[in-house]
């Protein structure tokens, strides 16, 4: 209880959905270090991907392809990087594990540890954009 990330999956928290299958949902970061800035979840909580069935680490990494590209395509952002934080050294601020999906633009510099605020509006239309995208 008190996980916001199952609360977004259990419908009782909006969150702006890219993908969702039986084992995992995809959404737009609140807070994103970039436009397009997303999160692969596990339906299934866990807090770490060491609480994990290996083969089901491997699930979720093998969605991230497809939403990447998704995201990219739908930025038009060069780049893109991957992070997965376990543990509260590690900078891990939701105890539910997620795959931060990062895009990357040659145009920015983007400064890592600095976060953006975007409208509800602006991450509706990105998530509607990305969405289109995802094939
Ligand atoms: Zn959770």
């Amino acid at each position: 209880m008190g996980c916001i990330f199952c609360e977004i999956l259990n419908g009782d928290r909006a969150g702006h959905i890219l993908y969702e299958d039986k084992f995992h949902v995809s959404f737009l970061d609140k807070y994103p270090i970039d436009v397009g800035h997303s999160l692969v979840i596990p339906r299934e909580h866990h807090e770490r991907i060491t609480d994990m069935n290996p083969e089901n680490v491997g699930k979720i990494f093998s969605i991230v392809p497809k939403i990447a590209q998704a995201i990219l395509n739908a930025t038009g952002a060069d780049a893109f990087s991957l992070g997965q934080n376990n543990g509260r050294a590690a900078k891990q601020i939701i105890p539910h594990v997620h795959v931060h999906i990062i895009p990357r633009y040659n145009s920015k510099g983007t400064i890592w540890t600095k976060r953006q605020i975007s409208t509800d509006d602006e991450l509706s239309e990105l998530a509607k954009k990305i969405r289109k995208n995802i094939i």
